[in-house]
């Protein structure tokens, strides 16, 4: 078949390489737009955006694009206003990508393919390699394209170019429409996705499926799993952020009350710690254990697939083992800042902490701050909520979308175990579950445990083995659809 000789080609493959490194050296930093620090650097987007039609001529050939939101790391557009700083004059930096689909009934039901091209910052320091150099190199026996957003998330967004890049070339027409959706400012939680999703919305349109960054082909993950899987993100936490506040009245202290405000709030963030969120499995944590553990053998195994009965054993032991698993099993919260006081010798007139909360999928954000009052039990200590975000409603892990992502997955990396699960971390993907009730986050990249921790550290890199297999995943996908 024409198609696969494209897919394989090895000439074909080293110039896909060499487009992910072009796009690697532009760095494309996302930054906030107020407070210290510097600002982002809009040239760098602008010659993002610019390089793509040359890098992949036949998708801007055959493709639309649209540039919407706002630019890079502006202000919130709604409550800062039109005459704000930072929105834009000219065209946003979030870019819409549209591939006609052959069945024109489908315009409605597109399938969206995600990613975003603003970088967490990295200076040279305690980098192997400098962090927007791109350079290829040969590390642990294989070839390496090492640099920031190697995977979060220019990977992504190169290998989504290319395997479309490559189909234009075979001659290949998706039946329903494809959009692809490249966002500018996902790592400072920005507004561009969410300008999108507010366009598709106004256009009628319902994405039959949304692939987005998230879960990946991991290993050793699992207890008992000596296999790679891929999990696939079907939900993602909610999030919100609560500042706990004392007022009272200062004074001398040398006559100090019986609880300073300092005193109250310590008091307060130590009953918080002593009553956790409630522990428990929700149903896609149980359908990941039943799904990994039905290739673990031995008494483990056995406790794995039978989830529903075995849950009160195994929830104590998940949460022994570690602060990844427990956050698995319930909300969690993290004491983040603390503010308090100007002398030593004066008793402070307020105390604030704040507290960040990431809400597990069967919680609600109003669930959750009722939990932190009854902990706390103490009516002085007042309790603002701050950007809530409720947990993504749950995709389902069957139907059309889904069993055509997973037989992506298997033609590419045969009977590899593909399992649904909870992210937790927030993304750009919860703006389209207002549209879209399959939302998928995954991106189809084998990454070691070493690679996940480069994420927003250092060293961050892709090898070219794993980058050219996520291209043919991506291609699977879309001639699926
Ligand atoms: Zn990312």
């Amino acid at each position: 078949m024409v198609a696969d000789a494209l897919l394989t080609d090895a000439a074909a493959d080293a110039r896909a390489v060499e487009r992910l490194r072009a796009l690697v050296r532009i760095p494309t930093i996302s930054r906030p737009t107020s407070g210290p620090g510097p600002r982002p650097d809009r040239d760098a987007f602008e010659r993002f955006i610019a390089a793509l039609p040359e890098l992949y001529p036949r998708v801007h050939a055959a493709l639309e694009r649209e540039r919407l939101g706002t630019d890079p790391g502006s202000a919130e557009p709604d409550a800062a206003g039109p005459d704000a700083v930072g929105t834009p004059t000219g065209p946003g930096y979030t870019m819409l990508y549209r591939w006609p689909g052959s069945d024109p009934s489908g315009a409605h039901a597109p399938t969206v393919l995600m990613a975003h091209y603003d970088v967490v910052p990295a200076t040279d320091e305690g980098w192997q390699h400098p962090p927007f150099a791109a350079e290829l190199v040969e590390h642990d026996g294989e070839a390496v394209v090492w640099g920031r957003g190697a995977i979060d998330d220019k990977g992504a967004l190169a290998a989504v170019l290319e395997a479309v890049e490559r189909l234009l070339e075979a001659g290949f027409t998706p039946r329903h429409d494809v959009l692809l959706l490249f966002g500018h400012d996902e790592e400072v939680a920005g507004t561009g996705a969410r300008a999108v999703v507010a366009a598709l919305r106004e256009r009628g349109i319902r994405p039959s499926l949304v692939l987005d960054e998230g879960g990946a082909i991991v290993e050793g993950v699992f207890p008992g799993l000596h296999e790679p899987a891929a999990l696939v993100g079907v939900t993602e936490k909610g999030i919100t952020t609560l500042r706990l506040r004392v007022e009272q009245k200062g004074g001398h202290a040398a006559s100090p009350p019986p609880l300073a405000a300092t005193e109250r709030l310590a008091r307060a963030l130590l009953r918080l710690t002593a009553r956790p969120a409630r522990s428990r499995l929700d149903a896609t944590t149980r359908e990941m254990i039943r799904t990994l553990g039905s290739r673990v053998r031995g008494p483990l195994g056995v406790v794995f697939r039978h989830v529903d009965a075995a849950a009160p054993l195994l929830i104590p032991v998940l949460r022994r083992r570690g602060p990844e698993t427990t956050a698995l099993l319930r909300t969690t919260r993290a004491v983040t800042e603390l503010r308090a006081g100007h002398a030593a010798n004066a008793l402070p007139e307020s105390a604030e902490a704040t507290v960040n909360i990431r809400i597990a999928p069967d919680e609600s954000v109003a669930d959750a701050v009722a939990a932190v009052r009854r902990a706390i039990r103490d009516e002085r200590v007042t309790i603002d909520v701050l950007e809530p975000s409720e947990p993504s409603p749950v995709s389902p892990a069957r139907g059309p979308a889904w069993d055509d992502l997973a037989a992506a997955i298997d033609e590419v990396v045969p009977r590899l175990l593909v399992s649904p699960y909870v992210m937790m971390q927030a993304s750009d993907a919860r703006f389209l579950t207002s549209i879209s009730e399959h939302v998928y986050r995954f991106t189809p990249f084998r990454l070691s445990t070493a690679e996940r921790a480069c994420l927003h550290a250092r060293d961050e890199r892709i090898r070219v083995g794993s980058y050219l297999e996520g291209v043919r995943v991506y291609a699977a996908l879309l001639r699926r659809r």
